[in-house]
């Protein structure tokens, strides 16, 4: 690793960690990233970004190499699992856009880290390490240093851990220990859009709702894909490291479901599975020269489709604090955490909520079907405000 004078450190290669370095070295800092894995990689599955995250994206510069490989649903639809009957279809289109100031896209997650990487490669102020596990972070009065799994250190004027649910940072700043047992199993897969029968496939993104399980399906790049998730909360203790999944698994909670889903699950691959959980939120995200980003502060449950959307956010706002004090990143850090933190905590809690909204029993579906009947789209974009128009940023 060659050695640069006093850059930044990014812990973490993910899109939290590969957008902040873009910014900071667009500001004229020296970023040097770490990550783990052997390769940059995204697992094959799509990401939804609401208004907020695109303009995040448009914020940071990279705008149009979103809109390049992204897909513009028409709608976020609703269904009941079993009956195929739409609760609600949400419109995306114009109305939409002009409310909010910014398309609905979906994009793939492999499509979304490679134009990040390549926006990274083409800055001559961005050290890429791959293969690199931070196992210790230490921090001194004129700066940082991590401590390697082989035995190597690295120094830095300032540290930020991009490093996700797991975060070795985190441990140093906020102390909370191991992630809680994990509640929810995923499966997910990409499919070509010529496997996908023409009556099962959406132009939208749609959510079969059941008990317990729901099932999310929208097309990706450009159409030519199709991504396919399946999550459940299961009727067994879970193991979080029994990663291999089974069809009789994955099969299990869609039983009753419309025969349409259970024809798309077929498609899906039950070699892997993920288990997911998030965290109580906290409020100290920084430590002197030391800050967290992304899932690192905030890991959230995906119902709200926001965990990426919202780490793009703290890249901007972590952008803009450097910005105002480039020579004091100690204080634009503090200033940072003070910004997002009580923003992202909303945003933890809407998720835990919206688990039960998305798998909803027999009655709380019927609750959820009769809200929807006498909401006009108006009061359900004005109950969205707050996540997606602009200005609301900071809650
Ligand atoms: C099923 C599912 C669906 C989702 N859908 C959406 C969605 O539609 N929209 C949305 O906005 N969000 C969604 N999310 C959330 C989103 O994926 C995450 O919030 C986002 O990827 C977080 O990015 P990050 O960079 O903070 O962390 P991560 O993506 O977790 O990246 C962290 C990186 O750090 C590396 N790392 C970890 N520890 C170390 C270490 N010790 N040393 C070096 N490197 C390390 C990891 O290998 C990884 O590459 C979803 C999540 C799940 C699970």
């Amino acid at each position: 690793m060659k050695e640069l004078k006093s850059p930044i450190l990014v812990v973490g290669g993910g899109i939290g960690g590969l957008a902040v370095a873009f910014v900071l070295a667009g500001m004229g800092h020296q970023v040097r990233v770490f990550e783990q894995a052997p390769n940059f990689e995204e697992v094959g599955a799509g990401v939804q970004l609401g208004p907020n995250g695109v303009r995040a994206l448009d914020e940071i510069g990279l705008r149009a190499e979103l809109e390049r490989c992204a897909w513009t649903p028409a709608a976020l639809m609703m269904r009941n699992g079993y009956s195929a009957i739409d609760d609600i279809s949400l419109p995306l289109t114009d109305c939409f856009v002009e409310r909010f100031g910014n398309p609905y896209l979906v994009v793939h997650r492999a499509d979304l880290l490679q134009l990040l990487l390549d926006a990274c490669a083409g800055s001559p102020l961005i050290e890429l390490n791959t293969g690199a596990q931070v196992v210790a972070v230490g921090q001194r009065d004129d700066g940082v240093v991590l401590s390697f799994a082989d035995g190597t250190t690295a120094g830095g004027a300032a540290l930020i851990g991009a490093d996700g649910l797991r975060s070795v940072v985190r441990k140093k700043i906020v102390g909370d220990g191991d992630p809680p047992p994990p509640r929810l199993v995923v499966y997910r897969s990409v499919i070509s859009r010529d496997k996908i029968p023409d009556e099962l496939w959406s132009a939208n993104v749609v959510m079969w709702s059941g008990t317990r399980a729901d099932f999310v399906h929208y097309p990706l790049r450009r159409g030519e894909l199709f991504n396919l998730v399946a999550t459940f909360e299961p009727d067994y203790d879970l193991d979080p490291t029994a990663i291999g999944g089974s069809r009789e698994d994955l099969l299990k909670p869609y039983l009753d479901f419309s025969p349409g889903v259970k024809q798309l699950l077929e498609l899906v691959d039950v070699s892997r599975r993920w288990m997911v959980t998030d965290r109580e939120p906290v409020e100290r995200w920084s430590d002197g020269r030391i800050v967290l980003l992304g899932d690192s502060a905030h890991p959230m449950l995906q119902y709200m489709a926001q965990g990426a959307c919202q780490a793009l956010e703290d890249v901007v706002q972590l952008g803009r604090e450097v910005a105002s004090s480039p020579a004091d990143l100690e204080s634009a850090f503090s200033r940072y955490a003070k910004a997002r933190y009580l923003r992202t905590a909303r945003v933890q809690a809407a998720a835990r909520y919206f688990v039960d909204v998305c798998q909803a029993g027999p009655v709380l579906s019927q609750v959820r079907k009769t809200y929807f009947d006498r909401a006009p789209v108006a009061q359900i974009y004005d109950d969205l405000a707050w996540l997606y128009a602009p200005g609301d940023e900071r809650f």
